[in-house]
């Protein structure tokens, strides 16, 4: 019987063990947002679930503004801080079910099940504008930042997940040609 219980408990220790491991390899080390390869898996499993059920669904591409100067500016570190702020910040007006992900360095994707762009499109102000509002202190003083976002919606034709990021990917560069720290959302018009 004791071996049998040590057994269970080195068989349940091992358990937890993987699902860490699983975690771990799922989620960016720094904000832990879903990192790049999960995020893709997560929109894959959701579009065929849009199309049957033919609910909305909306994909934000949020992208810190000048990262490169406030990096040369106030050093690496500093850098970190203003991401782990603007995740934490993101995280905290975010529902349930919306899905946060890290695209690249400075590139973070939010994908909002249920949401039509223009609902879409009122978070996303919201976003920008608390992020606007925040600061991150550095030895001398503190400092603000500003994001641009771009929108997309999933459509029904769609067949892989790059097609509803590129189009919130046309309207972030629009964002930024607009002069940042601003949505723009994706117009089939333009
Ligand atoms: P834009 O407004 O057009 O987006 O300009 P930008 O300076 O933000 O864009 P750019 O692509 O020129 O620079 C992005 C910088 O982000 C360069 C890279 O060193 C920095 N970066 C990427 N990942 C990280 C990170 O994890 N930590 C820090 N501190 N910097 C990062
Ligand atoms: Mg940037
Ligand atoms: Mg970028």
């Amino acid at each position: 019987v004791r071996h049998q219980l040590k057994l269970q408990r080195l068989t349940n220790n091992l358990k937890e063990a993987n699902e860490r491991l699983t975690l771990l390899a799922m989620l960016d080390p720094l904000t832990g947002a879903h990192n790049r390869r999960h995020f893709l898996e997560i929109m894959e499993n959701e579009l065929p679930r849009m199309k049957r059920h033919k609910h909305p669904l909306s994909l934000i591409i949020m992208d810190i503004d000048n990262f490169k100067n406030i990096n040369d500016t106030y050093g690496h570190d500093i850098g970190d801080l203003v991401i782990i702020e603007i995740i934490r910040i993101s995280t905290s007006m975010l529902r349930q079910n919306d899905v946060l992900g890290r695209m690249g360095g400075e590139e973070f994707t939010i994908l909002l099940p249920e949401t039509t762009l223009e609902e879409a499109h009122l978070i996303a102000n919201r976003l920008c504008s608390e992020i606007a509002q925040a600061s991150v202190q550095t030895p001398d003083s503190a400092i603000t930042f500003t994001v641009s976002c771009g929108l997309g919606k999933m459509e029904e034709d769609d067949v892989k997940p790059e097609q509803t990021i590129k189009r919130a990917d046309i309207a972030l560069y629009q964002a930024k040609r607009n002069g940042r720290n601003r949505v723009v959302a994706f117009d089939n018009k333009s």
